[in-house]
């Protein structure tokens, strides 16, 4: 299936979560798979990164972890729906997984940044974009320190990035404000609820 017909006949819809690091977009993706409500109608596609594996992730289960060279070969070839280089590593999510699960009649939920979100809804307009972000930049940083998973310099880095990717917001369907967890999926589950087709819907 190639992206134009992706556009035409896929059922699923493509369902996009932005929002800084430590906003806990990863949190409401993992909610968002695992609820029953959705029945396995949407699926993650695991996305290829040039970063080292951190603690106990797997390669092909948690990313494909490429070299540089693979990840820009693949890049000229044309085998990525979006990408985007953060933080000095490449990312992207690849068109392989993409059709495979659009034509399934599945909706895809990707994980990214702004920049590959920007690609994405160049794509395919019809992608659902929804961005999760903090009550207030301190409420980042604070969370940020209190996950004990970068220093200091790291979380500089991460708070420059959260202040660039908010001015993005406005591009997007939905902003979350994710304050309390169980409010901000609620708010969530019941976007989704809204915008994927109803299994009886589906021919
Ligand atoms: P991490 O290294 O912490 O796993 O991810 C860093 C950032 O890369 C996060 O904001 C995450 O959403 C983003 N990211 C992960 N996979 C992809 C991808 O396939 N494409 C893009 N554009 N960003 C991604």
């Amino acid at each position: 299936m190639l992206i134009e017909e992706v556009k035409t006949v896929a059922k699923g819809r493509v369902i996009v979560l932005s929002g800084p690091s430590g906003a806990g977009k990863t949190t409401l993706h993992d909610c968002l798979l695992k609820d029953k409500k959705f029945n396995g109608r949407i699926l993650r596609s695991i996305s290829a990164t040039t970063r080292l594996p951190r603690g106990k992730e797997v390669n092909g289960q948690d990313y494909v972890f490429l070299s540089q060279k693979m990840f820009e070969y693949k890049i000229k070839s044309g085998q990525f729906l979006e990408w985007a280089k953060i933080y000095n590593n490449y990312y992207g999510t690849m068109m392989k997984s993409t059709r495979e699960i659009l034509g399934q009649g599945k909706s895809l939920l990707l994980c990214i940044d702004v920049q590959g979100a920007s690609q994405v809804e160049q794509k395919i307009p019809s992608a659902l974009k929804i961005f999760v972000r903090t009550p207030t930049l301190e409420v980042l940083r604070e969370r940020l320190i209190a996950r004990k998973t970068d220093d200091a310099k790291s979380i500089e880095i991460r708070m420059k990035a959260a202040a660039e990717e908010l001015e993005c917001a406005k591009h997007y369907n939905y902003i979350i404000v994710n304050d309390d967890l169980e409010r901000a999926y609620a708010e969530l589950s019941v976007i989704i609820a809204r915008e994927i087709a109803p299994e009886s819907n589906r021919r």
